[in-house]
Formats: structure tokens, sequence, C-alpha cells
């Protein structure tokens, strides 16, 4: 299968080493699921947890997180996503009810909205769930600010797991790999036949084909349907979410979420499974899976405005400019900066060969690449003098770098 390159962290018993410095870190890890959960739950009712002298916050702000990343005690983020990293990408958020995608199904008579992604009618009527992958296609795949500061966050050795509730894998074109991602709700990344006996899988691209020349995919092997990965209505989470997930959030020390609503479970849940100590960020448009009062003891929620909160943090921005807020109070920011630069430019080019060789088609005629002749130097930038020029078009700059301060809002 894929991914077979890395072998860190592949197994779910086996402790990353490289995570692991000389610091133990207690013996009580042998037993992460229950006795956390009864240790949270009798610490909370007895009022231990919250101020028990184990703040890692000085700060419930952007500030005080920075500050603790800096410490060095924080050696395990788990970062959370949601729909709202992909927005900025032009990303339709296709699989949630309530997106507006829903009223525009009628088309496809389905017996009721959700039908199309519900996999006993898929098996039936695969058109028209392949029809509207048609249409909401991304005609680029260029991944987010935020998706590059999760990358820088696997460059500096700080990134314990990204679990995602994105299909749309821009988490992988950023450069994570399959170990760094738990792709909750599956990926179109990859896609396998449905028949149980042969599950043969095949590539993006492949699926890519067959959606844009309107062919039902059928497996090349079997003739059986072939599904993309992505989890429907019906199916379960694939296994590895839950076997990461025992391991990986009880040794968080930071979990940062990002753009979800925090409504759909079981991913919801995650936030109640790092330790009592360990510091949440929220950052998203609104404030989102607080306490719910009733459950308080139980539920695990989150809590930026209580008396009693001592470790959420909400940040309110979108996850582009919380992500540069952050980058830049680590001291990250021009670094993340040169690093989107620098991939879109290397995407944008990519796409244009990928154009260029489509169009050229059978007879390409693979130009030699513009002369490598030195170039008139564009004029040493001696004089500073205003100039009066008279004409108004005249000098067609040399592209003046696109300055990468476009942070809206
Ligand atoms: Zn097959």
């Amino acid at each position: 299968m894929s991914d077979a390159q890395e072998p860190v962290r592949s197994k779910e018993e086996e402790e990353d080493p490289s995570q692991e410095d000389s610091e133990d870190d207690s013996s009580e890890e042998e037993t992460p699921g229950e006795m956390d959960f009864l240790r949270n739950l009798f610490s909370s009712a007895l009022g231990f947890g919250a101020g028990s002298g184990e703040k890692a916050l000085d700060e419930l702000a952007l500030d005080g997180v920075a500050k603790y990343i800096q410490s060095g005690k924080c050696k395990n983020i788990i970062c959370m996503a949601g729909a709202g990293i992909s927005t900025s990408a032009g990303i339709p958020d296709f699989r949630s009810p309530g997106t507006g995608l829903y009223a525009n199904l009628q088309k496809y008579s389905l017996p009721y909205p959700e039908a199309i992604f519900q996999i006993d009618y898929f098996k039936q009527h695969p058109e028209p769930f392949f029809a509207l992958a048609k249409e909401l296609y991304p005609g680029q795949f260029k991944p987010t600010i935020c998706h590059y500061f999760i990358k820088l966050l696997k460059d500096k050795g700080l990134l314990r797991r990204c679990y995602t509730q994105n299909i749309d894998t821009l988490e992988r074109v950023a450069g994570l790999e399959g170990e760094d991602l738990i792709e909750a709700h599956g990926t179109f990344y990859t896609s396998h036949c449905v028949s149980f006996c042969c599950r043969r899988e095949y590539n993006l691209d492949w699926m890519k084909e067959k959606i844009f020349s309107d062919d039902i995919p059928r497996c090349e092997k079997c003739q059986s349907l072939v599904k993309p990965d992505i989890v429907f209505f019906g199916e379960n989470l694939p296994v590895r979410f839950f076997t990461s997930m025992k391991m990986d959030f009880p040794r968080c020390d930071l979990l940062i979420v990002m753009g979800t609503s925090l409504k759909v479970q079981p991913f919801a849940s995650l936030v109640s499974k790092v330790s009592r100590n360990c510091p949440r960020l929220l950052i998203n448009m609104e404030k989102t899976g607080q306490v719910e009062p009733m459950l308080g003891v139980f539920g695990g929620g989150m809590d930026f405005d209580s008396d009693k909160a001592y470790r959420d943090v909400a940040h309110i921005s979108s996850c582009d400019d919380g992500c540069l807020a952050l980058a830049d109070l680590l001291g990250w920011k021009s670094e993340l900066e040169e690093l989107v630069k620098k991939e879109h430019a290397r995407i944008d080019s990519e796409d244009q060969k990928k154009k260029q060789s489509e169009n050229d088609g059978a007879e390409a005629s693979p130009k030699p690449e513009a002369s490598p002749k030195p170039e008139a130097s564009p004029k040493p930038e001696a004089s500073p003098k205003p100039e009066a020029s008279p004409k108004p078009e005249a000098s067609p700059k040399p592209e003046a770098s696109p300055k990468p301060e476009a942070r809206d809002g």
C-alpha cells in the first residue's frame, strides 16, 4: 500500500522515539484511555485541575500560547481542522448539510438530499454523486496559509498529528504525509473498488479522469464501482482514527482547533480527549465547542470565558489570519510567508506545464525554454528622482514582486 516509506509512528504500540527526548513523562501512560477519563472526571469533580498550579498558559490569549510553544515544554501539538481551513482556497464544503449545497440538489431527483452521500444509495445510483463531484471539483488545489502553518509545525518537529475532517487533500498538497494525518472523513486522494473481494486501489488522477469524462468509474479488474475513499453516511470512520486517537491525545501538549464548528461527532469529542492541563487554542470565526452547562463535568467542552477558564483560548479570526498572527508571535512569520510564496509558485508552474502539455496534445513541440542569454540588466535603480513622467503607461515594470501583505480582515 501507499505510505510505505515512513516507519515512524506506524505502529500504534510504539512510541515515536524522535519525539521523546530524554524526558520521561510519567509511567501512567500505559493505560491512557480509561485511566485518563477517570482521572479527569475525578479531578474536575473535586475541583483539581483548574488552578492546581500547573497552568501551562500565563495568559489566555494568543501570546500565552506562543510563549508556551517557545518554552520548550510543548513538544506534541495536535491540530484539528475543519472546512474553515480550506475556504480561502475556494474549496466548497460539500459534505456538510446546511452549506447551501443541499438546496441545489433537486436536479438529481434524489429521494432526500442526504442520499447523495449515503452509501447504500450510492451503490444503486452512483450517477448523482459523480455528477456533483464533477461540478464541485476544485479548479486548483492550492493550500492556504493555515495548511502551511501546520506544515511548519511538522518541519519544526512539533506536530504530533493533524486530524482533519476535510476530504480535499490540501494537507497532503502542503507537504504532510500519510503518517502525519488522520483524515477522519476520508479523502479523495485515493479510491477503491467497492467489491470486498477486490478492493483495488486507484489514485486521484485516475478518478479525476473518470469524473471529467462523465464515466461512472468501474474497477478495471472486476467491473465493480470505484468510490473515492471519503466516508459516506452509513460507513465507519477509518480504523486509524480510533487507534491513533487513543495514542495521540493523552500525550498532547497543545491542541489547536481550526475552522470547525465542532458539531460533527465523533470528531467533535476529540477536544475532550486531551489531558486536563493541556491548553486548547481555537482559531475560528466564532466560538464553538463550549461546555454544555448541564454536562459541565462530563462534557469536557471548551471554557473560554467563565471564572474557571484556565486553558482554553479562542482567537476569533479566519484560520489564515490566526495562523499568521501566531507565527508572528513565534518569530516565524517571514518563514511562513516564504513557504507559502515558494509553494504557490511551484504549484502554479506545475499547473501551467500541465495545461501546456494538454494543449500541445499529441504533436508536442517541446520548446527549448526561452533563451538563457544574460538579459540586459534592468537599469540599476540609481536615480531616486521623482521623475515627472509624462506618459502614464511608460514603464512596464518587470513585475514587482507581489507582496505577501495581502492579509485580509
Ligand atoms: Zn474490483
